[in-house]
C-alpha cells in the first residue's frame, strides 16, 4: 500500500512502534489486558488535553467528526443558540453539524486567512444568550490557528454559563493547549492528525459541567454517540472494570497508546516547540526563497502543523511531487479551492533536518516554477 511520504494535513506518517502495535494478536475488549491498557491511553489523553481528574476523556471508534455529532446531540437541545467562529471549511461543517441536530447556528465568519477579532466575539456575546460558541483550533482548510486562551477568556467574562467546544482535530499534539486551565467544557480530537496514530478514534474531552449537561440532558437525539452511554463506560474502565456499551477499537487503541505515550515521552513542550520551529523553517523559505503567499498570512495566526500557501498550478505541484514519492494536498476552502496546496508537517514530519520530511518537500518544490 506505500506510496510514498504522506505530507498531507492527516492521516500523517506514523512511527514504526505505532505501526507494530496496531498489527497485535487480537484480545478480547473484557479482558484483564485490555481494561488496563484502556485505563492506561485515557489516562494519557487527560495528559495530553492537559485536564485533570474532574475531566471525562472518551475514545470512541470513529473519526474527528463524530465529535461534532457527539457535542451536537448531547450539549444542547433542539433549538439552542449556538456561536459558532469560522475560519474556513472545518467551522462551516460544524456549524452543519450542529442545525442537523437544530440548533439555530449564528455564524461570526473570519475575513479569508484570519481569524475573528476578539472585539466581534465580544459585542456578539454581549448582545445575545448562547448556550454554545465552537471554536476550530486550527482550521485545516486555511491553517489559520485561532487563539482559543483569549476567545475563552472573553467567554468567561461576557457570558459565564455559554459552553466553549473546541475542535482541536488539527493542533491536539502540535499546539499549545490546557483545558483545565482555558476553562474549556468539550474538546475534540482525532487520532489521524498530530497525535500520529492510523484514523479511526474520535478522542475528546468532557468538563465536568459539560458532564452534567450531557447527563441531565432530557431528551436523547443520537445512540452510538450518546454521552450517557459512553461516559459511564469510560468511567469503569478507568476504574479496571469492563464494561460494554459497543466494542472499542481494541489495536487502535493499542497503537494510540503508543502514540500519545511517545508525545508524553518527547514532552509536550518540547513536541510543540519542534513544531513551531518547523513550521517557521518552512513558512520562512517559501515566503523569502520562492516569493509565495499564505493563505494565513499574518503569523500570529498560522497553525504549526500545517501549511497552506498560494501557488500558480497546484494540480501541477501536486503531480510533480508525487513522481517524487511526495504526497501532498490541494486546496478545500470554497473561494480559493484551486488556488493553493496544503502541506503537513505533524509528528514524525515536524522535523527540518536534512533528509527529514519537510527538506525535502521543500527541495522538490524548489525546483518547480511555482
Ligand atoms: C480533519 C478534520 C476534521 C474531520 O476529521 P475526520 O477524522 O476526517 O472526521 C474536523 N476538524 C478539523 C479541524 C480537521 O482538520
Amino acid at each position: 500500500m506505500a506510496s510514498g511520504i504522506l505530507l498531507i494535513p492527516g492521516p500523517i506518517v506514523i512511527s514504526e512502534n505505532v505501526q507494530k502495535a496496531l498489527g497485535t494478536p487480537s484480545v478480547s475488549h473484557t479482558s484483564p489486558e485490555f481494561v488496563d491498557l484502556f485505563a492506561s491511553t485515557l489516562q494519557k489523553t487527560r495528559q495530553l488535553f492537559q485536564a485533570g481528574e474532574s475531566a471525562q476523556p472518551l475514545i470512541v471508534a470513529g473519526s474527528g467528526t463524530l465529535g461534532w455529532d457527539m457535542a451536537a446531540s448531547n450539549l444542547i437541545e433542539p433549538g439552542a443558540k449556538v456561536l459558532v467562529l469560522s475560519t474556513g471549511f472545518f467551522s462551516d461543517s460544524f456549524a452543519e453539524c450542529l442545525q442537523t441536530y437544530g440548533a439555530h447556528v449564528d455564524k461570526l465568519t473570519a475575513p479569508l486567512g484570519g481569524v475573528v477579532p476578539l472585539s466581534d466575539i465580544r459585542k456578539t456575546l454581549g448582545g445575545q444568550k448562547y448556550e454554545m460558541i465552537v471554536i476550530t483550533h486550527v482550521d485545516t482548510s486555511t491553517a489559520v490557528l485561532s487563539d482559543v486562551k483569549s476567545i475563552s477568556e472573553v467567554v468567561k467574562n461576557v457570558s459565564p454559563d455559554t459552553l466553549i467546544t473546541v475542535d482541536g482535530v488539527c493542533s491536539i499534539g502540535c499546539e499549545e493547549f490546557a483545558f483545565d486551565a482555558w476553562g474549556i467544557d468539550y474538546a475534540l480530537s482525532a487520532s489521524q492528525k498530530a497525535i500520529g496514530c492510523p484514523p479511526g478514534l474520535s478522542i475528546s474531552v468532557l468538563s465536568s459541567r459539560a458532564i452534567e449537561v450531557a447527563l441531565n440532558r432530557k431528551s436523547q437525539s443520537s445512540f452510538f454517540a450518546s454521552f450517557k452511554k459512553w461516559i459511564p463506560i469510560m468511567q469503569n474502565y478507568e476504574q479496571s472494570k469492563a464494561a460494554y456499551f459497543a466494542t472499542p477499537a481494541v489495536q487502535l487503541v493499542n497503537a494510540l497508546n503508543v502514540s500519545i505515550g511517545e508525545i508524553l515521552e518527547q514532552g509536550l513542550e518540547a513536541r510543540i516547540a519542534k513544531h513551531h520551529a518547523t513550521s517557521d523553517w518552512f513558512k520562512n523559505k517559501l515566503r523569502t526563497e520562492k516569493g509565495l503567499k499564505l493563505v494565513s498570512s499574518n503569523q500570529r495566526v498560522s497553525a504549526h502543523g500545517l501549511t497552506a500557501v498560494y501557488v500558480k498550478k497546484p494540480a501541477e505541484a501536486i503531480s510533480a511531487l508525487k513522481k517524487k514519492g511526495i504526497i501532498i494536498a490541494g486546496g478545500i476552502h470554497k473561494d480559493i479551492k484551486g488556488e493553493y496546496i496544503r502541506v503537513g508537517h505533524m509528528g514524525e514530519s515536524a522535523c527540518n533536518d536534512s533528509l527529514c520530511h519537510i527538506q525535502l518537500c521543500y527541495e522538490a518544490l524548489s525546483e518547480l516554477e511555482l
